[in-house]
């Protein structure tokens, strides 16, 4: 079974790399929202304990979310191994999940890393602008308008949202990263961490996610593919 841990910070592209490399690796995506909210619709007895402390606007407890993606690792689509995304997201929950899998003697093949710089995260995370008119949306890196500050559309001045003005993007990513890191640190030190240069295009980023995994056996479906033929 191949538990495979996606790391990344928000704005990483990790959420665009999760659903190629899931039919790459031909294993399913567990993500940490859908499986809340899968549990929870399906009104499973940790979907129902969930659901209190979300209702109570309280974080669901560790040994929750644990059990939760043991039970989905228990699926069968998942006999072959998992992509996990945004679990686990403390050092708590990744000892916690290293425990359970070492109980059904597996554990986390490989934890990839898709690293960009936090100043390059800002920009693309902060380069939101909207113009005051209609609310066009534009964006400083990706589709920046011909003059900056103007819509090209009706001419009337762009203007940044308080959740997307630079500071208030670095405060919410100073506290995002604060886990990350201690994710990291886990893997980096257990020795299955793999760093990937996230300032690549998707594709490229994609190839050197495939190679640092197959390094450490886990081979994507099409390269075993190609090596059977
Ligand atoms: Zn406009």
């Amino acid at each position: 079974m191949n538990v495979v841990v996606l790391l990344g910070a928000p704005g990483a592209g990790k959420g665009t790399q999760a659903p190629s490399l899931s039919e790459r690796l031909g294993i399913p995506v567990v993500a940490t929202g859908d499986l809340f909210r899968a549990a929870v619709r399906d009104g499973t007895p940790l979907g129902v304990e969930a659901k209190r402390y979300m209702d109570a606007g309280q974080l669901v407890p560790d040994e929750i979310t644990v059990r939760l993606f043991l039970e989905r690792l228990g699926r069968p689509d998942a006999a072959a191994g998992v992509i996990l995304d945004g679990f686990p997201r403390t050092a708590v929950q990744a000892t916690a999940l290293d425990v359970a899998l070492g109980e059904r003697g597996e554990r986390v093949a490989a934890a990839v890393l898709v690293d960009v710089p936090q100043d390059e995260l800002i920009r693309r995370m902060s380069g939101r602008w909207i113009c005051r008119a209609a609310g066009h949306p534009y964006h400083e890196v990706f589709s920046p308008p011909s003059t900056a500050g103007v819509c090209d559309l009706d001419g009337s001045e762009l203007y940044q949202r308080a959740d997307d003005q630079p500071d208030t993007v670095r405060k919410r990513m100073d506290q995002q990263l604060g886990a990350l890191g201690e994710v990291i640190e886990h893997y980096r030190s257990a020795g299955t961490l793999s760093t990937v240069d996230g300032l690549q295009s998707i594709d490229e980023v994609a190839v050197a996610i495939d190679a640092a995994l197959a390094a450490v056996g886990v081979l994507p479906a099409m390269s075993m593919g190609q090596a059977a033929g």
